[in-house]
């Protein structure tokens, strides 16, 4: 029997995030590696659940390029040698780090002033990119996966799907013979998944949350009785809390429709407070992911590219 073990990291933030060491009689695979911050927790309970059986760690898997998923990766590096894999399209991202993070921050910094931003609230939407660049190095990647794809080792068998939207390097990792899967960011039982703001290789703003929204239909369809996300409790009936989770953007979607209509297209602040109402600046940055996913859902995104 394959387990499957949550393992608590520390965030920052005062969250928890959730890597998840997959183990069989004779194989061991962790999935993701938690914060820069919350490292030593990690490899106390690797030790605990793994090390002091004598037994190695076989690879790593990366579900998504977010700081509270990949933020130990480096230092969990320089104690061990073990291969990493990630989505075939995210190779750059972790060798040459830190140039993707950067290209990012730029696209964000110029859709802020295409959206008419300003002020603190500018200065929030592009804050931390250089705080991020700075904690790392490159990361070298031995393997990749693509949808469709089955990681095998030994006894452990996970079935790969991307599922952009909230990251557009999103994988989730289906054990079919136990109707499980690791789910990363994609979908949570008490709040929904913040869809990605993302760009094309020439700084164009792409909808993320209609990716998402169809991915979570996949994921409903696979019928599974447990998901194990990345944040917040375990899910037991995936299908509906997939589900939910869609009907709740669309419906978050519809509160924006009467100020779109007849192809109105009224500045980012003011649909911030139909969405939202007032937000706290430190949310800025979260919510106008929601919120250009909503406009993305009613089909009036071009604008706010
Ligand atoms: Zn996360």
């Amino acid at each position: 029997m394959i387990q499957y073990r949550r393992l608590p990291v520390p965030m920052g933030s005062g969250g928890t995030v959730y890597p998840t060491l997959v183990k069989s009689a004779d194989h061991a695979v962790l999935i993701d590696t938690g914060t820069r911050g919350g490292f030593e927790n990690l490899w106390q309970q690797l030790e605990e659940h793994l090390f002091l059986e004598a037994r190695p760690l076989d690879a790593i898997l990366m579900t998504h390029a977010h700081q509270d998923h990949y933020g130990g990766l480096q230092q969990l590096l320089e104690r061990m040698t073990v291969p990493v894999i990630c989505w075939q399209g995210a190779v750059e991202y972790y060798s040459a780090y830190p140039d993707a993070l950067l290209r990012r921050a730029a696209n964000v910094e110029e859709l802020a002033s295409r959206l008419g931003l300003s002020g603190p609230i500018y200065d929030q939407v592009i804050s931390g990119y250089d705080r991020l660049a700075a904690q790392h190095g490159p990361v070298p990647i031995q393997s990749t996966l693509e949808d469709g794809d089955v990681f095998q080792l030994g006894d452990i068998q996970l079935s790969v799907h991307h599922h952009p939207g909230h990251h557009p390097h999103a994988l989730i990792f289906v054990d079919v013979a136990q109707s499980l899967a690791v789910t990363g960011d994609n979908i949570f039982l008490k709040f929904r998944s913040p869809p990605g703001v993302e760009f094309d290789g020439s700084g164009r703003r792409v909808p993320c949350l209609p990716a998402l929204s169809e991915n979570l239909m996949r994921l409903a369809q696979l019928n599974l009785d447990r998901a194990l996300p990345s944040h917040g409790p375990e899910i037991e009936d995936v299908a509906q809390v997939a589900e939910g989770s869609r009907n709740a953007y669309l419906r978050g979607a519809e509160r924006l429709r009467p100020l779109i209509e007849h192809g109105q297209r009224p500045p980012i602040p003011e649909l911030m407070r139909a969405a939202f109402g007032e937000v706290p600046l430190p949310y800025w940055g979260l919510r106008l992911g929601f919120l250009l996913g909503y406009l993305d859902l009613l089909g009036a995104g071009e604008a706010y590219r």
